[in-house]
C-alpha cells in the first residue's frame, strides 16, 4: 500500500505543480511543496531562494520551516509532496524530521532536461566525507566537549 497512489495524492501533486508555476510568475524557481497529516494540508511553499538569497530556500525546506513546531512533536502520517524530485538537501532534512512519506512530480528525467537534476548531488553525497568535492579536516579540541556538558547539564532535572 505504501507505494500505491490515491486520489489525495493526485490532488496534492497537481496543487503543489500550480504553486511551483505561481512562484515562477512572482520571479521565483520552478518548484512547490504541500505538506500534510492524513487529509490535512499542513503547509503549503514555494522554493523562495530569490527572496532572501537563500540557497538553501527550497520548497521542502520551506515547508519543513513552516511547520516546524508540528514537526517537533510526536507524529505519524505526515507526507511531503513536491512538484519535482527533492535534492539531497532536502531529503536529509525531512529525513531528520521524520517525515513518513514523500511524493514527487517530476523525476529526474524531466527535471534534468531543464537543468534542474539532483542526481549530481545524491552521486555526492554517496562518497566518505573529504571525498565529495569539499575540504573536511576534523580539528580535535579539548574545549569541544564543553557545549555539550552545558546542553546536559541545563537539560538534566
Ligand atoms: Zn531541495
Amino acid at each position: 500500500m505504501a507505494n500505491q497512489l490515491t486520489d489525495f495524492d493526485t490532488k496534492m501533486i497537481k496543487r503543489s505543480i500550480e504553486l511551483a508555476t505561481k512562484n515562477v510568475a512572482k520571479g521565483g524557481e520552478p518548484f512547490g511543496a504541500v505538506l500534510t497529516c492524513g487529509e490535512d494540508v499542513l503547509t503549503e511553499a514555494v522554493n523562495e531562494a530569490y527572496i532572501h538569497d537563500d540557497p538553501t530556500a527550497h520548497a521542502e525546506m520551506q515547508a519543513l520551516r513552516q511547520a516546524g513546531k508540528t514537526l517537533r512533536q510526536p507524529h505519524e502520517g505526515i507526507t511531503m509532496y513536491a512538484s519535482g524530485k527533492p535534492c539531497g538537501m532536502c531529503m536529509a532534512a525531512m529525513l531528520q524530521v521524520g517525515i513518513d512519506r514523500v511524493v514527487y512530480g517530476a523525476d529526474e528525467e524531466l527535471g534534468a532536461a531543464y537543468g534542474w537534476g539532483t542526481q549530481p548531488l545524491y552521486d555526492k553525497l554517496k562518497k566518505d566525507l573529504g571525498k565529495q568535492g569539499i575540504e573536511v579536516v576534523n580539528c580535535p579540541d579539548a574545549s569541544s566537549k564543553v557545549p555539550f556538558d552545558a546542553y546536559k547539564e541545563k537539560h538534566s532535572a
